[in-house]
């Protein structure tokens, strides 16, 4: 549902290790963003992550 609208890799979305996507503002986490893992853990740790930068992204929209 993404295709055309965020960058892609091989079916998942591509995030850096911030849990960023290529469009400012929107992140990814868990298995829509990660080939190699696949796990709770693994998954629950990129959400908590992705919560992070997206509150600390609009704390700097709010100046
Ligand atoms: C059979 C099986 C056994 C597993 N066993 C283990 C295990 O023992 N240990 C382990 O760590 N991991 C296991 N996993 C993997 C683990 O379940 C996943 O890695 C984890 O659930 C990924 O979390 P997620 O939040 O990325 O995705 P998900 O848990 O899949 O959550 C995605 C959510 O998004 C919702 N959604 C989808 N499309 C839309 C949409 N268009 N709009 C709104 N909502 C949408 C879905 O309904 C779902 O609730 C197993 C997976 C399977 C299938």
């Amino acid at each position: 549902m993404f295709a055309g609208q965020l960058e892609m890799e091989n079916g998942y979305l591509k995030v850096d290790d911030r849990m960023h996507t290529s469009l400012p503002g929107v992140y990814a986490a868990g298995e829509s963003a990660d080939s190699h893992f696949k796990q709770v853990i693994t998954s629950a740790g990129m959400g908590a992550a992705a919560a992070i930068e997206a509150t600390r992204f609009l704390e700097q929209e709010a100046g």
